[in-house]
């Protein structure tokens, strides 16, 4: 196993397996079929990141819209410009946007149907709603988002993971490409 010091706070780490014998009894399920069980899974997975993500979209949104009714420039609040509100709107309405997404697959799933589909929309949609919930939210604080006390620059820095990771961005467009459009493998 190998730590691998990273820019958001996980415990991240390589993992190196040589010459693992596993007993015949440890199977789980048909021996062939693994990967297919391992990929229900993460679906599973892929609703959780995109409840996630809602999350910490929803906490950019408040912290924007406190700051912008606090923060007083030129004696007004920042939040009375249509240049600062606007935008805030614009990410909450991608993050509600998502989060119908979110349970669209969750249902899916509490119902055991094929929800692979959903899930990775979800997760894109979801990632890509607090990635920008996040750009507002720094940018509404102005030079405090990137001051450590206010956690701005913090989460901003953590909800940046989300496109890359559990599945990144690419993957999922090809996963819809193929798989609901029909349009043929790239890899
Ligand atoms: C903090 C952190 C924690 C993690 N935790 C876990 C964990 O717990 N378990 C786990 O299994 N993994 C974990 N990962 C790994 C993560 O799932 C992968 O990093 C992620 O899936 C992307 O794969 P990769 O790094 O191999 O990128 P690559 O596959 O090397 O891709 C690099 C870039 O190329 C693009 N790309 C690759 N192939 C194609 C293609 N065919 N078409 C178009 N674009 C393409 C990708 O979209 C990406 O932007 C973690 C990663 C991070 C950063």
């Amino acid at each position: 196993m190998r730590p691998i010091a990273n820019m958001v706070n996980h415990e991240t780490n390589e993992l190196f397996f040589d010459n693992l014998e596993i007993p015949a009894e440890n199977l789980i399920g048909d021996e062939g079929q693994g990967f297919r069980y391992l990929l229900d899974g993460l679906n599973a997975e892929r609703a959780l990141i995109a409840a996630e993500c809602i999350g910490d979209g929803y906490w950019f949104i408040e912290r924007a819209s406190r700051y912008a009714s606090e923060r007083i420039v030129f004696d007004r609040p920042i939040g009375l410009n249509q240049g600062v509100q606007f935008p805030i709107a614009e990410a909450f309405i991608e993050v509600e946007a998502a989060n119908l997404m979110r349970f669209r697959a969750c249902a899916l799933f509490d119902a055991r149907q094929p929800c692979g589909a959903q899930a990775n929309m979800a997760k894109y949609l979801a990632a890509k709603a607090s990635w920008q919930a996040a750009n507002v939210c720094l940018q509404t604080h102005g030079g405090f988002g990137f001051a450590s006390e206010y956690d701005i620059e913090r989460k901003f820095r953590e909800t940046r993971l989300y496109q890359v990771a559990p599945i990144s961005t690419n993957l999922i467009f090809s996963y819809v490409a193929e798989h609901l459009l029909g349009l043929p493998r790239s890899f």
